[in-house]
């Protein structure tokens, strides 16, 4: 289809310094947990943003020498010749589809513990770098000079690399935000002090960029609208100040601001376009093209900003991350094929946690050069089989999709009438709903191929496959709630746990209640994502006296890694639960209505009223009809069945992500009679982006 003509602006093209970006779409700089020690997967996974439509393709924080060195979170270098090598590689594969590529040079001045390269961390303070008990050294004028042209020389060899456009980026609490910062920049002589001052060194390394570069390349300034010390506002204009004195100095404004957690915020708390009232007014600030974020999945909403001039470019890195196709739908008139982020920030934990980016939507995210995994291409199998999948959860839709588009002939039967399993009660849960865009995308997909049959409210017993007599089953059957207290806690579980007064997250999400509102209901966390956080605010919500308990230090330690955890306890706080941090729940009573607690470190106990209690530990595989499969190979056999697998929550419960990975992963290995499919193949099933030594030295 030719795309509806109204969307044209988000494709005119736009002049940036002396080089033009072709389109409006615009992948900004995000961190891929890749960096310089993945150089392929990060130059195949930025290639196919290019190819997917993003007329520029950014890197991540890219550091400039080595007294920035973020390790060990992986990031971007431009130190020597190899990483010249490197980013031009990943510079090629932007340009072969007609994209920009951007160079974010950084430098992370007082935050920076360089672990590695064990060069002192330099700043504008001695202050303490975050990932060690160390401290930087205060910069001086000569340092300024050095670190100056330090930033020319990185400057200069993105230019070699063939870069189109380099940052000089000032947000995000790194160098130079440290330099606009009073409270951290109190005396360099010339650098501190006045506002001109303090944003003298971003003016100058804007000027030398250009100096050193500009011929070919834009200069960008990634800059946050407010201060660190005053979140979400500007109070004596300063920052006003500094958007006016540097109007006219960069080619482009990324235009940020500094609550990372509203920048990068989860769905949960945080919706599309959220930055509009807080970045409008650089618009009367500057003169040059304004690029910021939203976590923009709706073509209407990219169209609006644009057309009301509130940015000149739709800035985007998780929306690229869920689908790296997003411009070319709507290039293509099927803006209902964007596979839509449901801003969970799984791909920010990945990053975080130091590995490549995964995303929950997005199965091939981080696979594209080691697996040769494309999102929008899949070879066809050999042969079409008749394949059954039991069980329309996210691991179920995604095998049963992929399948379809592999050629294979689809039976997907699934209990319930409703289809997404897990998906579709929890989207239900508070802040969640945007999850259902799991099942939505692909329940839309499915209805396109004629080769899929769903059977709805249609629970299949292992005698009924036999007589449907597939080639393939999978099983994608999911899992439940353990009553029994089973997790990190106790690993044996706790009898006490499986109690009348037990209900668990199952049966809260399934409509059931406290009988009673005016008792307390604990709410125990052993889990440390967000499901026990999340039902205490449900509860609370509905009026229950709620206490959140956990064995951990926070609220939903893991979510840290989402970048959810702070607003989440702030949730439970605003919700009126009571929290009880380096607790176990140890006894509950039915008897007399009561809980023992007991601290994790002193063991020392506490007796609290319960008249309700919610367990939220981890779950139980639901394998029964796998069991009973299992139990009668002969009879498979006779049915015609090649092959049976497990996907998703039924073998290994786990995120969203983890089960719509593990049904794309299986569904592709389907082919022909294949009957077995190895979990612990003896090779690994992908290439491995290493340095390997040519010869023994
Ligand atoms: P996953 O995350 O692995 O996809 P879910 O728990 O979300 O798992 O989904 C599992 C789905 O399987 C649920 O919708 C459930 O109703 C369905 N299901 C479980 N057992 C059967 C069965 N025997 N026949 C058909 N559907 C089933
Ligand atoms: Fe969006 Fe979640 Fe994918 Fe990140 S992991 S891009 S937040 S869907």
């Amino acid at each position: 289809m030719p795309r509806d003509p109204r969307f044209d602006p988000l494709f005119a093209p736009l002049k940036i310094g002396p080089v033009t970006a072709p389109n409006r779409f615009y992948q900004v700089p995000h961190c891929t947990g890749m960096g310089y020690t993945l150089p392929q997967t990060l130059a195949g996974m930025r290639a196919i943003k290019a190819e997917g439509g993003w007329g520029v393709v950014c890197t991540e924080y890219c550091s400039i020498h080595p007294t920035s060195d973020d390790h060990p979170s992986p990031f971007a270098s431009l130190w020597d010749q190899g990483d010249v090598a490197n980013l031009a590689a990943l510079a090629d594969g932007v340009h072969r589809h007609g994209s920009l590529c951007g160079v974010e040079l950084w430098h992370g001045g007082i935050r920076s513990a360089n672990l590695l390269s064990r060069q002192t961390p330099i700043g504008p303070l001695s202050f303490p770098a975050d990932k060690a008990p160390l401290q930087s050294r205060k910069m001086d004028l000569a340092d300024i000079r050095d670190y100056r042209r330090a930033h020319r020389a990185a400057a200069l060899r993105a230019k070699e690399a063939d870069a189109d456009l380099v940052y000089v980026y000032a947000s995000h609490t790194y160098l130079l935000s440290q330099f606009l910062d009073s409270r951290l920049n109190r005396s360099i002589p010339g650098y501190s002090g006045s506002v001109e001052n303090r944003t003298r060194i971003i003016r100058e390394l804007i000027d030398e960029t250009k100096e050193a570069v500009g011929d070919r390349c834009a200069v960008a300034i990634r800059i946050e609208v407010d201060a660190e010390a005053t979140p979400g506002e500007d109070p004596d204009g300063e920052r006003r100040a500094i958007f006016e004195l540097l109007k006219d100095a960069p080619d482009l404004f990324d235009v940020t601001i500094t609550d990372y957690s509203q920048e990068m915020g989860v769905s949960r708390f945080v919706k599309e376009a959220s930055l509009e009232p807080l970045i409008a007014h650089v618009r009367s600030l500057v003169n040059k093209p304004i690029v910021s974020v939203g976590r923009f999945t709706s073509p209407e909403t990219m169209l609006s900003q644009v057309k009301r001039g509130i940015v000149d470019l739709i800035g985007a890195a998780r929306p690229s991350i869920a689908d790296p196709f997003l411009p070319q739908k709507i290039a293509e008139g099927r803006p209902e094929d964007i596979r839509e982020c449901i801003g969970c920030n799984i791909c920010y934990a990945s990053d975080i946690q130091g590995v490549s980016l995964r995303c929950t939507q997005n199965p091939t995210m981080g696979e594209e050069w080691r697996r040769g995994w494309h999102p929008e291409r899949i070879e066809s199998a050999r042969k079409s089989e008749r394949v059954l999948v039991v069980g329309a959860g996210p691991a179920g839709l995604e095998a049963a999709l992929t399948l379809a588009k592999r050629g294979h002939s689809v039976m997907l039967a699934e209990a319930r009438r409703e289809l997404g399993g897990r998906v579709t009660l929890e989207s239900r849960l508070p802040g969640l709903g945007e999850w259902a865009r799991v099942r939505d995308y692909r329940q839309y997909q499915l209805s396109k191929f004629d080769s899929v049959e769903i059977f709805r409210e249609s629970r299949l017993t292992a005698a009924d496959i036999r007589e449907i007599a597939p080639r393939h089953v999978l099983l994608a059957t999911g899992s439940h709630w353990r009553r029994d207290g089973t997790g990190h806690h106790f690993p044996a579980g706790n009898a006490s746990f499986d109690s009348p007064l037990t209900l668990t997250p199952d049966d809260l999400m399934q409509g059931k209640r406290p009988a009673d509102k005016t008792l307390p209901v604990i709410v125990y966390d052993d889990d440390h994502y967000l499901m026990a956080a999340v039902l205490a605010e449900l509860l609370a919500k509905e009026g229950y006296p709620v206490t959140y308990v956990t064995p951990a230090g926070v609220v939903g330690f893991w979510s840290r890694f989402t970048a959810e955890q702070a607003r989440s306890q702030a949730r439970l706080i605003e919700c009126g639960v009571d929290i009880l941090v380096s607790q176990a729940v140890e006894t509950v009573n039915a008897k007399d209505g009561r809980a023992v607690l007991g601290c994790v470190f002193s063991g020392r106990q506490r007796d609290m009223p319960c008249g309700a209690f919610v367990p939220v530990t981890s779950r139980e595989p639901d394998e029964t009809l796998w069991q009973e499969l299992q139990a009668d190979l002969a009879a498979n056999a006779a049915a015609g069945i090649a092959g049976i697998q497990r996907i998703g929550d039924c073998k290994a419960p786990g995120l969203i992500a983890h089960a719509v990975y593990d049904g794309h992963r299986i569904a592709r290995l389907i082919d022909g009679d294949q009957a077995t499919i190895e979990d612990l193949p003896e090779e690994p099933p992908f290439r491995r982006d290493r340095v390997v030594i040519p010869t023994l030295l």
